[in-house]
């Protein structure tokens, strides 16, 4: 009777159900240009304090987070992360409708935070709605997080974490709910890799010179150009001494869970213009080692002249931005004494290292009860094998709740389509996902309030 009662209650308000959401997205906040902020935290803390939620702003310096809080039946409590920032819209003239019209076109709504990740954050309102309605109760404790400089790094996010350890304390965790895959199958992310930034700087005389100089002075761009060949070998192996020591190894568990997740290498290869992938893998192997492999990339050098035509010059400076992604249980600042040690042994004691941003990688492992009953909910509302994704290959600040403050957290189906265009121009939401993830999030709390 109840599956029905949630299943009509949510039809019955699709439309009350859509109008908010458009509200929300009408509703600018685009943190790095400080556009809305405030605004859009109140209407959220209104929406929440209409369906009972007690909340509060937990600020550091930055944007403040929203945190809310409503009792449930049970004794458990499961805490949802999202964000109610949004990127800024730009290039304006690229899109098709207004960027905060939330204009709806073919089944879809149009606007800049809807996907990413506003329709997440309010599909698990209306999801508290259908319970409360149907219910008269929730089945656990429901507890938000919810950020205000995603979009901008999360700057003050691991601060207010730990200010509010006690507060934020919980059974289960959701990270900002994510997308159906390309073949519309709905999929599980129980954890992500981790990052450290760094920059490398080389310098060498006080000045740029005219490049006849070279014969006497030392070049800091060759300097680091040797430096950055001496970080991975010709197989592309990180060969930073101690790089691998502490990643996991992959479970036979894990490898079961990469054979049933649909990879299409040659559908990759081709949208990604390569003919082949680092180390010629393919089919699972390629899978395996996307997700499972560290890296150390080079996201930008720069140095010297790089204009049209000829610029003779010997630079005084040279800089690279470097990405090292780590798997479990590799930690940031471990790698970075790693990254360091490796220099100076090699005579590169001169180059100077920066750290610009860590996350930890995080997971929570297959045979939790949360990723259990995660596949139980989407299997009942999608009629479908959900794609469960032991790890996932970007980097975020889920290691706050699963590492820190010891949640196991996993991204749920969420609500969004893998062309949602984030961060692009005409971003959108599909409303029949936005519906179907809302039952999605009914189903998960009922399953967990059961399990507890
Ligand atoms: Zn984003």
């Amino acid at each position: 009777m109840s599956g029905h009662g949630i299943h009509g209650y949510i039809e019955s308000n699709r439309e009350r159900f859509i109008s908010e959401l458009r509200q929300v997205v009408q509703q600018p906040s685009i943190s790095s240009q400080g556009v809305g902020m405030d605004e859009c935290a109140s209407l959220i803390e209104g929406m929440l304090e209409k369906r009972g939620f007690q909340t509060r702003l937990l600020s550091s310096g930055g944007y403040p987070a929203i945190y809310a809080e409503r009792r449930g039946e049970s004794r458990k409590a499961i805490l949802c992360y999202g964000h109610y920032d949004v990127q800024p819209p730009d290039p304006l003239e690229e899109w098709a409708s207004p960027p905060f019209a939330a204009e709806i076109r073919d089944g879809k709504i149009f606007g800049r935070g809807v996907s990413d990740h506003k329709g997440s954050l309010v599909s698990r309102l209306h999801a508290v709605d259908a319970l409360l309605a149907v219910d008269g109760t929730l089945p656990l404790t429901v507890k938000f997080i919810l950020e205000g400089e995603e979009e901008s790094g999360s700057r003050t996010l691991s601060e207010i974490v730990r200010q509010h350890r006690d507060l934020l304390a919980a059974d289960f965790a959701l990270y900002a709910g994510g997308a159906k895959d390309e073949n519309d199958s709905p999929v599980i992310r129980c954890g992500q890799k981790g990052m450290c930034y760094v920059q490398l700087t080389c310098t060498g005389a006080s000045q740029d010179l005219h490049s006849r100089t070279a014969a006497l002075v030392p070049s800091p761009v060759w300097r680091l150009v040797q430096a950055l060949a001496s970080l991975k070998d010709e197989q592309g192996r990180v060969t930073i001494p101690g790089f691998y020591d502490d990643v996991d190894p992959v479970s036979e568990q894990d490898m079961e869970a990469l054979r049933t997740v649909p990879f299409n290498a040659d559908r990759m290869k081709l949208n990604w213009g390569i003919s082949r992938f680092v180390g010629g893998v393919e089919d699972v192997e390629a899978l395996e080692q996307y997700l499972f492999t560290p890296t150390c990339n080079i996201s930008g050098i720069s140095a010297g002249y790089t204009g049209v035509g000829m610029k003779t010059v010997l630079p005084c400076r040279a800089s690279a931005k470097l990405d090292l992604r780590l798997v479990p249980s590799q930690q940031p600042l471990d790698i970075v004494d790693k990254l360091r040690s490796h220099l100076e042994m090699g005579g590169f004691g001169d180059v100077e290292v920066d750290v610009l941003g860590t996350f930890e990688p995080a997971r929570t492992p297959l045979t939790h009860p949360l990723v259990r009953s995660a596949v139980q909910a989407s299997r009942r509302v999608y009629g479908q094998e959900p794609v469960v994704m032991p790890l996932w290959s970007g980097s975020g600040p889920r290691y706050l709740f699963s590492n820190y403050l010891g949640i196991p957290m996993i991204a749920d189906p969420g609500v969004g389509h893998s062309d949602g265009r984030h961060h692009a121009p005409n971003e959108s939401l599909r409303i029949d996902d936005y519906i179907q993830g809302i039952h999605l999030m009914a189903e998960l709390l009922r399953e967990l309030g059961r399990a507890s």
